[in-house]
């Protein structure tokens, strides 16, 4: 049976003034609207218990199997507010796809997809007031699953818990897009083939922390990580997906492996790309031939791209001793591939896709 998420009948909110204060100026994942939903899944019924409830804090037994295990899975993705003051989503439909098989990697029951787009389209309009209006601001939804068995057995959990809660975010950047240094990590892997890399798994953000500090200390914003096997082929960055574009008009990408995370920006990228004259190829691709394409002007832009930050333009690689550093006077293509997706997201140019709602 589908879940609906029915909103409480006297929904009651912070006052009007706070909520703007907030939007004003959210920052990124530090104020969380006034409701949460919630669904509940046993082995032995199913989902069931779906609500929308007052945003408060989950109580679990200190056994509970999340504590322990790491069996949690989760997702993100935006609803925005248009220039006529309509709240609108952006395919809701392939968040929705990923979570279904981060959670078959993590022994999850799996949500059906339409459940999944009810709950955040019923959150959403529920807090449709904490939805903020300012330039490249959104309201920021997390979407999450854990086991919440009490329970020590190593296995997989037979209860679970949904929920999504939601934060209005401003835009990532504040002064503008201001390209970033991004430190190659060839100590640390994110992911090993046959691990849960293509998954949305807290564990793997867990490990990429440790890496992530050490480009803190290179004076960078960032890890790259290449493949754990051979150290060679580029996968992805802690939390964003890599492009490059090359001197013959290709917008590249690697291909998805298992290890890297299909993103949501990533496939919207690679679709739009021909609007802009850009063959979009998904490949592998090599930290040597990024770097010699960099010496040799074959490269020509690097760039990350997630739902956070769209594209984040990157202006360096570092490792240990290096550092090859693009000219930003010759990204061209990098800032109008970045507007045409906001202006999808936004409503300002038609959605050919029909990736909005
Ligand atoms: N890779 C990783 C590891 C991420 O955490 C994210 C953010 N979800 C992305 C890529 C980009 O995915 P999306 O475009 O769906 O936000």
């Amino acid at each position: 049976m589908a879940l609906l998420f029915d909103p409480p009948q006297n929904p009651t909110y912070l006052a009007d003034d706070v909520i703007a204060g907030v939007c004003a100026d959210p920052g990124f994942g530090k104020y969380f609207t006034d409701h949460m939903a919630v669904a509940n899944w046993t082995a032995e019924d199913g989902w069931e218990n779906d609500r929308i409830v007052d945003y408060s804090p989950l109580t679990l037994d200190p056994a509970g199997a999340v504590y322990h295990y790491a069996q949690e899975i989760f997702e993100g993705l935006k609803a925005y507010r248009r220039a006529d003051g309509s709240v609108w989503l952006f395919r809701p439909e392939a968040n929705a796809a990923r979570f279904r098989n981060s959670a078959v990697r993590l022994a999850l029951p799996e949500l059906p997809e339409s459940d999944f787009v009810t709950s955040v389209r019923q959150l959403v309009a529920l807090e449709e007031r904490w939805v903020p209006s300012g330039e490249e601001q959104s309201l920021y939804l997390r979407p999450f699953m854990l086991a919440s068995e009490s329970f020590l057995g190593v296995r997989p959990s037979k209860r679970v818990l949904y929920s999504v809660i939601a934060s209005p975010v401003g835009s990532y950047f504040s002064g503008g897009v201001a390209p970033v240094d991004i430190w190659v990590s060839k100590e640390y892997s994110r992911v090993a083939t046959g691990g849960t890399g293509s998954a949305k798994c807290g564990g793997n953000y867990a490990s990429s922390l440790l890496p992530q500090e050490l480009a803190y200390a290179q004076g960078c914003s960032q890890v790259l990580f290449v493949d754990a096997a051979e150290r060679r082929w580029i996968e992805e960055l802690g939390g964003m997906n890599f492009f490059m574009i090359t001197s013959d008009d290709q917008l590249v990408t690697p291909e998805l492996n298992g290890n890297i995370l299909p993103g949501v920006t990533r496939d919207s990228l690679l679709k739009v790309a021909p609007q802009l004259g850009l063959t979009p190829v998904e490949r592998r691709v090599s930290l040597e031939e990024v770097v010699t394409g960099i010496g040799d002007g074959t490269v020509r832009e690097l760039f990350a791209c997630g739902t956070a930050a769209v594209i984040t333009p990157i202006r360096s690689l570092k490792d240990d001793g290096h550092e090859y550093v693009i000219d930003v006077d010759r990204a061209t293509r990098t800032l109008p591939l970045r507007n045409l997706l906001l202006d999808i997201q936004y409503g300002r140019v038609d959605d050919p896709f029909g990736w909005t709602q």
